[in-house]
């Protein structure tokens, strides 16, 4: 049986990763969530000045060694890496999204938000 992959680019907060990872396991048919973090990852993705090819360097080993066929991209309370409110964080996943969707047209990518219960909501899948 092929292991089916997706990956996850989320904060490096030590907090968000545990629960992400669940939530995708349950709610996707994908059996290991490959991680690329930065500190506000999504602060990073969501600004156009910021150069990203080092994500997309990790992100693409995943996408053609892993196969991964979904992107998550992650945004969290209380983020130290990109401390702006719980709204702008949420707009900055929904420009993040659709930023990597422009750069890996096949895949699904999809925007989380990780409450300050730790628990995950689906922002966006495009
Ligand atoms: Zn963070």
């Amino acid at each position: 049986m092929k292991n089916k992959f997706a990956v996850c680019l989320n904060c490096m907060d030590g907090r968000v990763h545990l629960p992400v990872i669940q939530w995708i396991k349950e709610n996707y048919e994908v059996e290991y969530v490959d991680l690329i973090t930065e500190p506000g990852i999504d602060g990073i993705l969501a600004d156009f000045n910021s150069d990203i090819n080092d994500i997309i360097n990790k992100l693409e080993i995943s996408v053609d060694k892993h196969e991964s066929k979904y992107i998550f991209i992650g945004g969290h309370y209380d983020c130290l890496g990109h401390p702006v409110d719980n709204e702008n964080h949420k707009k900055d996943v929904m420009v993040a999204v659709e930023r990597i969707k422009n750069i890996k047209s096949s895949c699904k990518v999809i925007g989380l938000w990780i409450s300050d219960e730790f628990s995950v909501e689906k922002i966006t899948e495009i």
